[in-house]
């Protein structure tokens, strides 16, 4: 007997394509919860049938449009003692799917809120990939215009951790084609496909393969990119240039005219606004060294 805590929001992962991932406690706060605040209820309906499992409380629908408006309301019911039950369609809610207002509104309010975790497309495909797992980055869905798209292709170009992004079948040949702009054809990756359902596929390789790959069979279904982090080399090309110790000694020169400070204030502004590619700082006394000789 699972006990269904009383009086809290709890967020439960729904499967991501098979049923047969759904916990046991699923199944227990479907069936007890007294508010089910679902993002789509005939999915929700479809699910408990598939589960065997009978909705005894009241469902609603808690979707992208509505989860502002509606938290308070569920969150009232909470303080007054209810179990309010929130699932999206598939995975995790929060992960680019309702739940994040109610989590947030419960905390500003003081109110209990837990998680039954369970599956989602981001760890599934991470951890099928083969690339490093011990640091990474999700970024959600890639933007969908072109240009935004190749802007933030750009943005993560130095990134070093593996970079996790969720696509759909009509976007992906553009979308490999601006990865392959951005990141050349070499870095490793993984398209991950119709994760748990009967047609799993992960496909390995390069940039440049995996595009290859997308024309010549273009993958359906729900998907998932992984892309391996930047390499020293790729992460110290794309980082911006670092200005040597002369040319940070000629700013604090100027700095400290300019703003009638002390040279050792002027170099330790100049050297926090100059970080260098491992993210350290610059060493001032050398700064400092190179200031004298300029000033000789
Ligand atoms: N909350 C979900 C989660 O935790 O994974 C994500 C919801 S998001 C609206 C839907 C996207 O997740 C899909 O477009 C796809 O990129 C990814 N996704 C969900 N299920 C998947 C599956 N079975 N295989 C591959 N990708 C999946």
């Amino acid at each position: 007997m699972i006990a269904i805590p009383r009086g809290t929001v709890v967020l439960a992962a729904t499967p991501i394509g098979n049923v047969g991932d759904a916990s046991e406690r699923l199944r227990a706060l479907l069936a007890d919860a007294d508010i089910v605040a679902a993002e789509d209820t005939r999915r929700l309906y479809d699910l408990a049938n598939r589960l065997g499992v009978h909705v005894n409380g009241s469902v609603v629908a808690y979707h992208d449009h509505n989860e502002r408006n509606k938290a308070d309301g569920l969150l009232d019911r909470v303080e007054t003692g209810a179990t309010v039950l929130v699932v999206s369609d598939a995975g995790m809610p929060t992960i680019n799917d309702p739940g994040l207002a109610i989590v947030r509104r419960a905390i500003e309010r003081g109110l209990p809120v837990t998680c039954a975790p369970g599956p989602s497309a981001v760890l599934d495909a991470l951890a099928l990939s083969g690339l490093p797992t011990d640091r990474f980055c999700y970024e959600g869905f890639l933007p969908r215009k072109h240009a935004e798209r190749v802007q933030h292709l750009r943005m993560l170009l130095p990134e070093r951790r593996t970079i996790v992004f969720y696509e759909t079948p009509h976007r992906i040949a553009e979308s490999m084609d601006d990865l392959l702009d951005a990141f050349g054809p070499d870095r490793p990756m993984a398209l991950c496909r119709e994760l748990t359902k009967d047609y799993e596929e992960i496909r390995r390789g390069t940039v440049g393969e995996i595009r290859q790959g997308v024309i010549d069979v273009p993958p359906r279904g729900e998907i998932v990119l992984v892309i391996g982090g930047a390499s020293d080399e790729e992460a110290a090309a794309a980082a911006p240039a670092t200005l040597s110790v002369d040319e940070l000694a000629v700013l604090a020169i100027d700095r400290a005219l300019e703003d009638g400070l002390r040279i050792k204030d002027a170099i330790t502004q100049v050297a926090q606004e100059h970080p260098l590619p491992d993210g350290s700082l610059p060493n001032r006394k050398q700064i400092y060294a190179a200031v004298l000789k300029i000033k000789e």
